[in-house]
């Protein structure tokens, strides 16, 4: 199966990935590309489930034999109520990336995917992030646990508020980058061509993306960049993430150079 399909129309697979929307993952590129190293017969499809049918789909792809499924934007709140087996999570937030769909077990591996690589980017810890969804709101705390002054920016103020909740994170009232060390960006602007709105001016931090644009930068990273600053996306993220998931589900070893080669820009 090339491409990404509707839950209704999926074929049997190994696993896959789950999202609205879908067609942008490069998930199925870079574990089929672990499988053939590992000379594993596994499968791995991306497939779109709406919200309202989460639930449905995850009975429908059960019965169709996958084993487990990475899920993405917006069923992570869906995916932690229908496990029933949370592994220990770093982050308090009710929010699940990888299901086991023959155990209804859940994880979460992208906390620790985005800790990892943002450590391997930058050694700088004044932060600000954009963004005040899911992954805003999972890594706020153990971004301080982890020595980070963080700053926070969500384009709509309640739910940053609520996303702080009472951890010691001030709210920038505007997106500027001049007084921060690394500015990370969490929100899904990019899913439709957009950028947050930052002022790059007199900037000199380090600008990280956790989306990535499948053929180069995301509107982000090319400000950042066009600003002369230090750019990383989240393919290192993906890759981190993705190889915690197959691991969880398999027991076995990923090559994560086997993985990052497959979702390289061309
Ligand atoms: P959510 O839907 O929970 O949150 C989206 C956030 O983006 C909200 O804060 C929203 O603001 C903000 N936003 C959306 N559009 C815009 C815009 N045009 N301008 C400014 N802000 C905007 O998403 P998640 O936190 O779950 O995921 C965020 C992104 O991270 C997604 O693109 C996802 O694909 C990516 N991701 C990548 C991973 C990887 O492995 N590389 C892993 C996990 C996530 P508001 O509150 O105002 O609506």
């Amino acid at each position: 199966m090339n491409g990404w399909r509707e839950w209704r129309d999926a074929v049997p697979s190994t696993y896959g990935v789950l999202g609205d929307p879908i067609h942008h993952s490069l998930s199925p590129k870079m574990h089929t590309a672990l499988y053939e190293h590992l000379g594993l017969e596994f499968t791995y499809h991306a497939i779109r489930v709406p919200l309202e049918e989460f639930e449905q789909a995850i009975d429908h792809l059960t019965k169709l034999g996958l084993r487990g499924v990475n899920v993405t934007v917006p069923l992570k709140e869906a995916a932690f109520s229908w496990a029933q087996k949370h592994a220990k999570l770093e982050t308090s937030a009710k929010l699940i990336n990888t299901l086991d769909l023959v155990n209804r077990r859940a994880t979460n591996t992208d906390i620790a995917a985005l800790l990892k690589m943002l450590r391997e980017f930058s050694a700088k810890k004044r932060i600000l992030v954009l963004g005040a969804g899911g992954t805003a709101s999972s890594l706020l705390k153990p971004l301080l646990e982890a020595g980070y002054q963080v700053s926070l920016w969500n384009r709509t103020l309640e739910r940053a508020v609520s996303a702080i909740g009472d951890l010691p994170v001030p709210i920038a009232a505007q997106p500027i980058a001049e007084t921060f060390e690394i500015v990370l960006n969490t929100t899904s602007a990019s899913l439709s061509g957009e950028a947050p709105p930052v002022d790059w001016s007199g900037a000199t931090c380090d600008a990280f993306d956790v989306s990535y644009a499948a053929s180069g930068f995301t509107p982000f990273l090319a400000q950042a960049q066009a600003a002369g600053l230090r750019v990383a996306d989240g393919r290192g993220m993906l890759v981190e993430q993705g190889a915690l998931a197959f691991e969880w589900w398999t027991g076995k070893n990923a090559e994560r150079s086997v993985m990052m080669k497959a979702i390289q820009c061309p």
